[in-house]
């Protein structure tokens, strides 16, 4: 940890103090040898658990192959086929396209290229609350200030900012589409507008899932003004909510998607997927780069989705879900601190307030005690008050429940 703090700067957070030695499915252990379970699968990144034998395999052949061409110079063949299934996969009945890139937030900032290259227009719309990266654009889109924004601007232009539909914190559906209104009425013309991209559960926002009528009427305000929805499903996507795409249980179909963590199974690999006029719109060179579906992360895409399917890891995300969150809502009985407890598959967020006032502090009591007893756990919200829960999803009943009585335990002793 000294070595850490000397050569490190100290805005690559620090959530916990631990070095990991080796990992299996829901397992990490230390370089100490201490056992922890893992409860935050990377950063919702390991929906397919620890070093799935389908895809370091996958991987370790592909070694055995190359390990690099850049796609732009030199194609291959698992790039395309994953191209291929992600835009069978997607939602929407029409001709999609996908394409690679390397990172969560270079998909975000590709899907913002790619609307407005398409629509000739440059403003774009996002949420209170949301998180789509660290990069320019990205981070303008982000709605948190600190510790994300501050200090870092100017970021990218045209950005404006509407609430997020949250019924605990008072914000109705109406609150949230008169607040885009508001913007369109005010501060900017609709005709001005590219895109609108949500997460249809604010992730680092709190886990909160958007009601399936407020996608739907986002939808239905993107088709008056011509605008394109962009569903940001980084977090959300590849079976994390129940279903491949978190859009799926709305029924709303966006125009592009993007996606990363859960894609890759611990390979870097992000992408933008969706309607292929839109896609097609950018002329050749203008959308790429070095590493982007990287051959080694394509294949091991490729058997994340093998994976997804032949375990069927939806249907076991919905039980896993169900099983946090009975567990936390009885547990809700005992403890009046927690406030709320919500969630989508296997997302799932529980939300600690005291005296009606959000309660990091309990939040970070936890995550810090469930270190020390060999759990890992991450806290998010606009207040940090949140912990998220978000396992891989190839774990057991016996495990859930390990983890889920030292959060119990912790609770109860108060
Ligand atoms: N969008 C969402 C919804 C995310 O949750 C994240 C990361 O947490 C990002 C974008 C950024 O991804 P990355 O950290 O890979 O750049």
């Amino acid at each position: 940890m000294a070595r850490r703090q000397k050569a490190i700067p100290q805005g690559i957070g620090n959530a916990h103090p631990l070095f990991a030695a080796r990992a299996e499915n829901g397992e990490i252990w230390d370089v100490e040898g201490k056992r922890y379970i893992d409860f935050c699968a990377g950063i919702a990144v390991l929906n397919t658990g620890h070093r799935h034998p389908k895809i370091t395999s996958a991987v370790a052949r592909q070694a055995e192959k190359f390990t690099h061409t850049c796609f732009q110079v030199v194609a291959y063949e698992s790039y395309v086929e994953l191209a291929e299934r992600i835009s069978s996969l997607a939602p929407g009945d029409f001709e999609k396209k996908a394409f690679f890139m390397t990172t969560g937030a270079e998909a975000v900032e590709n899907a913002i290229k790619v609307a407005r290259h398409y629509t000739k227009r440059t403003a774009v719309i996002s949420f209170d609350g949301a998180f789509h990266g660290r990069t320019f654009m990205a981070m303008a889109l982000t709605g948190k200030v600190a510790p994300y924004k501050a200090g870092f601007g100017p970021t990218s232009a045209d950005v404006y900012q509407a609430p997020y539909p949250s019924a605990l914190h008072g914000i109705s559906i109406q609150d949230s589409i008169a607040g885009i209104k508001r913007l369109f009425k005010y501060t900017v013309d609709p005709d001005r507008v590219a895109a609108i991209i949500v997460e249809p559960v604010l992730g680092e926002g709190g886990y909160i899932p958007a009601p399936a009528e407020f996608l739907r009427q986002l939808r239905a305000l993107c088709d008056e003004h011509g605008i394109l929805l962009v569903a940001d499903e980084i977090q959300t996507g590849i079976g994390r909510t129940g279903r491949m795409f978190a859009m799926e249980h709305s029924g709303v179909v966006p125009d592009l998607t993007t996606l990363a963590k859960g894609l890759g199974g611990g390979m870097t690999i992000s992408a933008v997927v969706g309607r292929a006029d839109v896609l097609d719109s950018i002329p050749a060179g203008g959308l790429g780069s070095t590493y982007a579906g990287h051959p080694m992360a394509c294949v091991a895409a490729l058997a994340v989705l093998d994976a997804m399917e032949e375990e069927q890891l939806c249907a076991r995300s919905e039980a896993l879900g169900k099983r946090l969150r009975d567990r936390m809502n009885a547990l809700r009985q005992r403890v009046p601190e927690i406030a709320d407890v919500r969630g989508l598959g296997a997302m799932t967020g529980v939300e600690f307030c005291k005296e009606g006032q959000p309660a990091p502090e309990i939040a970070n009591a936890v995550k810090a005690e469930a270190f020390e007893r060999g759990l890992l756990l991450l806290t998010s919200g606009t207040h940090g008050n949140v912990l998220r829960i978000m396992l891989p999803l190839t774990v057991s009943d016996e495990l859930v429940d390990e983890g889920l009585d030292i959060i119990e335990q912790i609770l109860l002793a108060h």
